[in-house]
C-alpha cells in the first residue's frame, strides 16, 4: 500500500504519518518526487485500517500496491532511480556501454582489450573473473589475479569495472576491485547472495535467470534494495526457450515492460542473449530502441581463442562500429551514447 500525501503537504505532517506508520509495526519507504511525495508501507500482511490513515493531516489518498515487489515497483517511487558512479550516470538520459572479454584471460589480453572499448567509446569495462561455469572442467576465472588485473586496467584507462561475484563471503575482497558488483543469472535467486551485495556499499548489476520470470527477477531486485542497497540495476541477458539456433532467447518485451513495473535501471546484454556475435549488433540496436539504459556486450581480440563465450564476443573493429551505429538509434529515440 502506498499513502500519497497532498501537494504542498509540510515536512512535519510527513514525518508524522511515517512515524504513525512505523507504530503500527511496518516499515515505511519515502519517495519525495517533483510531483508528490509518496509514503511506501511495507510489512506483513497484516491488515492496515485505511479509513483511519486517509483522515491524518496532510494525507490525500492510500492507493494498494497489487505487485509483490514494493521498493523496486514505479508505484513507490515514481521517478527513475539513476545510479551515479565517478561522473557516469546508469539510468539517465545517456545509454551506457559495459563492453570486455566474457572472462580476465591474462594481463595482456585484458589490458589490450581495455584500451579498445575505452577507445570505441564505452565507459565501463567487463570482465569476470569468477566464473560460475556449466562444466566444473571448464575454465573458472583467474580469481584474485584477474581482479588485480581489472584493477590495473581501470587505473591505465579511467574505465569503470563491473565484474561477478559468486558467492556471499566474496563480496567484500571483489568489492575492494569492482566498481560494480555482478550477480550472474545462475546466482539470481541464491538469496544469501543477494542480501550480501544488498549490505554492500557497491552498485549492483543483477542478472535475470535464465529460467526466470519477470517477476522473479523483481522480487531478487527486492531483496537487495530491502538489505538498504538502492544502486540497483537489472540485466536482461536472455531466457531459455525451445529454439536452438540461438543460445538464449533475448526477451525485448522484458526492457519496456520492465521500464513500467520498475525505476530500476535495465541493461541489456546482447552477447548471452543470443550466443552469436553475428546478432550483437542487430540486438544492441534493437535494445537501444526499445528504452535499455544501458547494454553489456562481450569483445575480445582473439575470439577463435576465447577461454569462454568466443562465439558471443565482438572483435574491437566490429565493436568499434557498433558504437557508431548505436549512437545513431540512440538519437533517433531520444538518448545520447
Ligand atoms: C557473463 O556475464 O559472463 C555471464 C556469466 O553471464 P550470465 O550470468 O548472464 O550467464
Ligand atoms: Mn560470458
Amino acid at each position: 500500500m502506498i499513502v500519497v500525501m497532498k501537494h504542498g503537504a509540510t515536512a512535519r505532517q510527513i514525518a508524522n504519518v511515517i512515524a504513525r506508520i512505523e507504530q503500527l509495526g511496518f516499515r515505511t519507504h519515502l519517495s519525495e518526487g517533483v510531483e508528490r511525495t509518496i509514503i511506501g508501507i511495507i510489512g506483513n500482511e497484516r491488515p492496515l485500517d485505511k479509513e483511519q490513515i486517509v483522515r491524518w493531516d496532510g494525507v490525500e489518498k492510500i492507493v494498494p500496491i497489487l505487485h509483490p515487489f514494493k521498493l523496486a515497483s514505479r508505484d513507490f517511487q515514481p521517478e527513475d532511480t539513476v545510479v551515479s558512479l565517478n561522473g557516469i550516470r546508469i539510468g539517465g538520459k545517456a545509454v551506457v556501454v559495459m563492453a570486455g572479454p566474457c572472462a580476465v584471460e591474462s594481463r595482456q589480453q585484458l589490458l589490450e582489450i581495455a584500451q579498445a572499448v575505452k577507445a570505441a567509446g564505452a565507459t565501463i569495462l567487463r570482465g569476470g573473473a569468477f566464473k560460475p561455469r556449466t562444466s566444473p572442467y571448464s575454465f573458472q576465472g583467474l580469481g584474485l589475479e584477474g581482479l588485480e588485473i581489472l584493477a590495473e586496467a581501470r587505473a591505465q584507462t579511467g574505465l569503470l569495472v563491473v565484474t561477478e561475484v559468486v558467492s556471499p563471503d566474496q563480496v567484500p575482497l571483489v568489492g575492494t576491485y569492482a566498481d560494480i558488483l555482478q550477480i550472474g543469472a545462475r546466482n539470481m535467486q541464491n538469496y544469501a547472495l543477494l542480501q550480501a551485495v544488498g549490505k554492500a556499499h557497491k552498485p549492483v548489476l543483477l542478472k535475470r535467470g535464465m529460467m526466470s520470470t519477470i517477476e522473479e527477477l523483481l522480487m531478487s531486485a527486492e531483496y537487495i534494495l530491502s538489505q538498504g542497497n538502492e544502486r540497483l540495476m537489472l540485466c536482461e541477458r536472455g531466457i531459455r526457450t525451445f529454439e536452438t539456433y540461438t543460445r538464449n532467447t533475448l526477451d525485448i518485451n522484458a526492457v519496456p515492460l520492465l521500464k513500467q513495473l520498475t525505476h530500476l535501471p535495465v541493461i541489456v546484454d546482447p552477447s548471452h542473449g543470443t550466443g552469436k556475435w553475428e546478432l550483437v549488433t542487430a540486438v544492441s540496436r534493437a535494445a537501444v530502441a526499445a528504452g535499455a539504459d544501458g547494454l553489456l556486450i562481450e569483445v575480445h581480440n582473439h575470439p577463435e581463442q576465447a577461454l569462454s563465450d568466443g562465439a558471443q564476443s565482438l572483435k574491437p573493429e566490429r565493436f568499434a562500429e557498433l558504437m557508431t551505429e548505436l549512437r545513431r538509434v540512440a538519437e533517433a529515440v531520444g538518448r545520447t551514447l
